[in-house]
């Protein structure tokens, strides 16, 4: 084995201050109190007979007994004074011990909490490895992150967390191999290097599938049993053939991390190995994330919009809008691609706003008897303002509450009811409409639904796709028109894609329906060439161009707005 991994300069465990010396001064600093205090109570105890006589006597040097009590007190006050100026000196200088055995550590590449290496000298022993000629083997790092350590620190303090990282790294350290290291690079992030030769997976995938159980048991820290979990992220140097020895120790540190983050991503609670195509997904990403927001603030985020049909006359009662991104990299990209990303990065709120702000110029040109849908995502769902701001864009636009539905999703119901509930009502009181969306995909119980004053079900499209062609489809679609109707709640038809499903459906009445099979979701210019075709522009929008008298169509939307606040 390579000198560079010899144990007694390597692992963590065997770097920890023995504390010997600084138990022998906590000893006399001990001492030195016990005595000030010992004489502190003699004092207390003798001076309340001993002063009252003197006093009496007049003096303090009258009789021999006298003399002598009057000794022992003075005695005993420079004994008092004396253990409390020792006690003093000897912490002044535990501290300044304490101190300077930090710096040590410091400068000695450990970390204080743990006495791990830290990043530093982890680097600095994995780049003299990997330039060691000599050394024949491999090597594997071994990223570890802890699970929601944020909630670990938030329930039950710091110094519950210091424990935590203190016991986690004990227990990883117990279980690396013998001339491997362990360092903290910060927070609840660990990594490990280990030599190894012949297979990497053989070698390792004990120790792994080992750590992540042995840090999963409880960790006891007071009256609590913390329960926490890791995710690990393992690369080897066969990974990194960066030809500069500090470039390959960052880059294997790096790969490591992206495994971990994978880790992460698909569970938590377990090891990754490494692939090239982690370092690309997240490469892709990263290039997501940053196209995400440039496109928000060149506006490439457009609604699309979808027919709503009443399926008893079959007229156009609605739109929903979808969201689409006209990237000018990859073209025209679906939500399913940058909602969840947005959700992520935090600009879900600012996205969807721009969003219903051009839908709701969009849909002033429609004729006022038009409903527009818009969806919702749980995460704006979490802003206690949401239903502010949404009347608040109502009356800045100029847009008439009654014509607006707002779709939210069951995952929804599973956050904050409460709150749930109250923006629900806070919407509906000002005149929009609240639709429950994808029904039956998710979770929300009958009571849920009782207790929510929806204004309509969306039952979601894998159900309705199934009508005509499977028999327990009819049944399983009835049985949730039977339950809507119970809790009086109208029924939109997702996904209707052929005549053969529209047909089934017209079993059912006092339903609206949506899908392919009225046409794609389209731009807003050929919704105006479609509702010109059947004569459904608003009052005054001109046939052949979208533009101009915008006045008409305004005071039209303001005196359904006044009446609808006068409503409210
Ligand atoms: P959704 O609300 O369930 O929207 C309906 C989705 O079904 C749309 O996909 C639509 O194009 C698609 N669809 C419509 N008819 C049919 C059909 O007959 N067959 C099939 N197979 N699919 C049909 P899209 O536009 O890709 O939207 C996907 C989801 O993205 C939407 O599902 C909605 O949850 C979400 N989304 C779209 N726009 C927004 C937005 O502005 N904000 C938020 N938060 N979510 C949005
Ligand atoms: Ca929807
Ligand atoms: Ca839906």
């Amino acid at each position: 084995m390579s000198q560079h991994f010899n144990p007694d300069q390597s692992t963590a465990k065997d770097q920890r201050p023995t504390g010997s010396q600084c138990a022998a001064k906590s000893g006399g600093n001990i001492v030195s109190l016990v005595i000030a205090l010992s004489a502190i109570v003699v004092f207390v105890a003798s001076a309340g007979s001993v002063l009252p006589e003197l006093m009496r006597s007049g003096h303090l040097q009258s009789t021999g007994s006298e003399f002598l009590l009057t000794n022992a007190l003075l005695l005993n006050i420079a004994l008092i004074l004396l253990g409390w100026d020792r006690y003093k000196a000897l912490s002044t200088e535990l501290e300044l011990r304490r101190e300077s055995e930090e710096e040590a550590r410091r400068q000695a590449g450990l970390d204080d909490l743990t006495a791990c290496l830290n990043r530093r000298s982890f680097v600095a022993r994995m780049e003299a490895w990997l330039e060691s000629s000599k050394f024949e083997q491999q090597i594997a790092t071994i990223a570890i992150d802890i699970d929601n350590f944020k909630q670990v620190n938030d329930l039950n303090g710091h110094a519950a967390g210091d424990s935590v990282l203190r016991e986690v790294s004990s227990r990883i350290a117990a279980l690396l191999p013998d001339n491997s290291c362990i360092a903290r690079l910060g927070g609840d992030e660990f990594i490990c290097a280990v030599p190894f030769t012949g297979s990497a997976e053989d070698h390792l995938n004990p120790v792994l599938g080992r750590m992540v159980e042995t840090v999963a048991r409880p960790v006891l820290y007071k009256d609590a049993a913390i329960e926490i979990s890791v995710s690990i992220g393992v690369s080897t140097s066969l990974q990194a053939t960066d030809a500069d020895i500090d470039m390959r120790a960052q880059s294997m540190m790096h790969k490591a991390d992206i495994a971990m983050y994978h880790a992460k991503k698909h569970g938590k609670n377990r090891y990754c190995w490494f692939e090239m195509a982690m370092e690309n997904d997240l490469r892709f990403r990263n290039e997501l994330e940053a196209g995400i927001r440039r496109g928000i603030h060149n506006g490439e985020f457009v609604p699309y919009y979808e027919q709503q049909i009443d399926l008893d006359t079959g007229e156009i009662v609605g739109f929903e809008m979808l969201a689409r991104w006209e990237s000018p990299d990859m073209g025209l990209v679906g939500p399913d691609i940058f909602i969840p990303i947005a959700e992520e990065i935090g600009v879900i709120s600012v996205m969807s706003e721009r969003l219903i702000v051009a839908a709701f110029e969009d849909a002033k040109k429609w004729h006022p008897s038009i409903t527009l849908s818009v969806n919702i995502s749980p995460v704006q769902m979490r802003d206690p303002w949401f239903a502010q701001k949404i009347l608040k864009m109502l009356l800045k636009h100029r847009f008439p509450a009654h014509r607006l539905e707002i779709e939210i999703t069951e995952t929804c119901l599973h956050e904050n009811l409460g709150m749930v509930r109250s923006m629900i009502t806070s919407l509906r009181n000002q005149g929009v409409r609240v639709s429950l969306d994808d029904f039956g995909t998710g979770y929300a119980s009958i009571s849920q639904l009782r207790s929510l004053p929806f204004d309509r079900l969306k039952i979601d499209r894998s159900f309705i796709g199934e009508l005509g062609a499977e028999e327990h489809g009819d049944q399983l679609v009835n049985a949730i028109v039977s339950m809507s109707n119970g809790l009086k709640l109208p029924i939109t038809a997702e996904g209707i894609e052929n005549a053969e499903v529209l047909s089934a459906l017209k079993q059912w009445s006092n339903m609206k329906g949506q899908g392919y099979h009225y046409g794609r979701p389209e731009p807003a210019s050929q919704v105006l060439t479609r509702l010109e075709a059947i004569g459904l522009l608003a009052v005054g929008e001109p046939k052949s161009s979208n533009r101009g008298n915008e006045g008409a169509m305004e005071s039209a939307s303001n005196r359904i707005l006044d009446s609808d606040v006068r409503a409210g």
